[in-house]
């Protein structure tokens, strides 16, 4: 398949290393950008890590709510300041939204976002998405970029969903407790089981473990697209895959 719209989620866990911004992950990821915006693929790329990138600048009490949102609202300009650097090297102009689920529910927000969307991408600019964590209450969150992710693969029209984590696939059990766990490399059904299974996030500030992941593949396959997780440590098989349709690792998910 040649893809056109590409929407990548890069975890907390990737842009995050020993309590710092993991910036030479996140030079390879925009390089990476850069590498398939030349091939002529649009990018939305959805980021995690503003509340993680908010503790490096103060250390508030991450298991307080109002602490969290309070980090996220430092971290997101941080974040964005980092972005804006590696993406400036490459000559990419980018942009922000923050959203929050509620901008999905009417067909009349959904849209708003698509015109917005749909003029940066025309214009050459990578948009970079994150749940607004600031102000967004309980209701109306994801609670997780996974999910959000997914709602702007099927309502932005990207053909596929890249997910890069700490994990470089979907295995047949957990992998950081089962070292006899194997990976899938195509997935076309998930369960009802796999998706109740107990969530098991691998980092502090990370909020989804494998279980987002699999809810969100499932909404995509339902809706006859894919999603592909992969490392976002090691990149090359992402681009194999979105490049030339070939892949040594990784899961992709699909009908
Ligand atoms: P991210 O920050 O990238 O969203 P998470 O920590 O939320 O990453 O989710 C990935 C983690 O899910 C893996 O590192 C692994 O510990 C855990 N996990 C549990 N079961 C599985 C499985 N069957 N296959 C892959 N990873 C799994």
């Amino acid at each position: 398949m040649n893809f056109k719209r590409v929407v990548i989620k890069v975890g907390s866990a990737v842009l995050s290393e020993n309590g710092k911004l993991a910036k030479e992950r996140i030079r390879n990821l925009v390089e990476l950008i850069a590498k398939l915006k030349k091939a002529g693929i649009e990018i939305i790329l959805v980021s995690s890590g503003a509340v993680s990138a908010g503790y490096k600048k103060l250390k508030l009490d991450k298991k307080v709510l109002a602490n969290r949102q309070a980090l996220a609202s430092i971290g997101q300009s941080y974040l964005m300041s980092i972005y804006q650097k590696k993406f400036n090297d490459c000559n990419i102009t980018i942009s922000q939204i923050l959203l929050t689920q509620a901008d999905f529910d009417s067909r009349k927000r959904s849209q708003n976002i698509q015109n917005t969307i749909n003029i940066l991408l025309e214009n050459g600019v990578v948009p970079i998405i994150n749940e607004n964590d600031s102000v967004a209450t309980d209701e109306l969150v994801f609670g997780d970029n996974d999910q959000l992710s997914a709602y702007s693969t099927y309502y932005l029209n990207a053909d596929i969903l890249i997910i890069l984590s700490d994990i470089d696939g979907y295995y047949t059990d957990n992998p950081t407790t089962n070292k006899n766990a194997t990976i899938r490399k195509i997935v076309n059904n998930i369960s009802e089981s796999e998706l109740n299974q107990i969530v098991t996030p691998n980092n502090e500030f990370a909020t989804g473990g494998i279980v987002t992941k699999l809810k969100s593949a499932k909404f995509l396959m339902d809706k006859k697209k894919s999603m592909f997780l992969s490392s976002g440590y090691n990149l090359t098989n992402v681009e194999k895959y979105l490049l030339e349709n070939a892949y040594k690792k990784g899961t992709l998910f699909r009908k």
